[in-house]
């Protein structure tokens, strides 16, 4: 089996590192909407690329602020360093378990360098057996593994993203996390039939009861 699995939200708390990204940077003057529109325009600048770095965002930010930028990029970049505090704290005994079990992929899109930068920071790195940063590859997404598309289950919290692979990947397993902490949907986009899991512990049960036909995997 090839377990594709997604990073923000499904196993990162995303919301609770971008609160500490701007509580870290709080003593330069920037409070919330500070954050977040120096946050977009980070992103905004290589208008193709859609993606985000701390050397570019502490020199917007200082410029807004009475920040150095030196000093903000070495805060932003010292929290990110903490990248495992961030993980959901079922996320990493989770790998653990799946990897003996099949091959682990985890599957970003958008932002690749900033993706990149997140995971390895994390321990998230070690434990997956590839990452893959796909940037704007959202509708013609492929992927050239050599195991047949019935054996891999993609799992994920992002409803669009969801019905995307189901689309293109329509003999696959489709699994969705929806963490109480994650990030919130348009309720219009948020109704799937796929099953639906808040924690890893019971998503881990549900591999183990559906796939017992799986030589390879093994049910403790
Ligand atoms: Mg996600």
């Amino acid at each position: 089996m090839i377990y594709i699995i997604d990073f923000d939200h499904t196993l990162c708390n995303t919301t609770a590192l971008k609160e500490a990204l701007q509580e870290g940077v709080s003593k330069f003057g920037v409070d919330e909407q500070i954050f977040a529109a120096t946050y977009n325009r980070t992103v905004e600048t290589i208008p193709d690329e859609y993606d985000y770095d701390t050397s570019r965002h502490a020199e917007i930010i200082s410029k807004e602020t009475s920040g150095d930028p030196k000093e903000i990029k070495n805060k932003l970049d010292s929290i990110i360093g903490r990248m495992d505090e961030f993980l959901f704290k079922d996320s990493l005994s989770f790998l653990n378990w799946l990897k003996d079990y099949g091959k682990i992929v985890i599957l970003t899109w958008g932002n690749p360098k900033w993706q990149q930068t997140k995971i390895e920071n994390s321990s998230i790195k070690k434990l997956a057996d590839q990452c893959l940063y796909t940037g704007k590859e959202k509708s013609t997404l492929q992927l050239g593994f050599p195991e047949p598309e019935e054996e891999w289950v993609f799992v994920n919290d992002n409803p669009k993203e969801i019905k995307q692979t189901m689309k293109l990947f329509p003999k696959s397993t489709h699994l969705r996390m929806k963490r109480p902490e994650g990030k919130k949907f348009d309720p219009e986009i948020d109704q799937l039939n796929v099953p639906t899991f808040t924690e890893l512990a019971v998503l881990k049960k549900y591999l183990q009861k559906n796939n017992k036909k799986n030589a390879t995997i093994r049910v403790t």
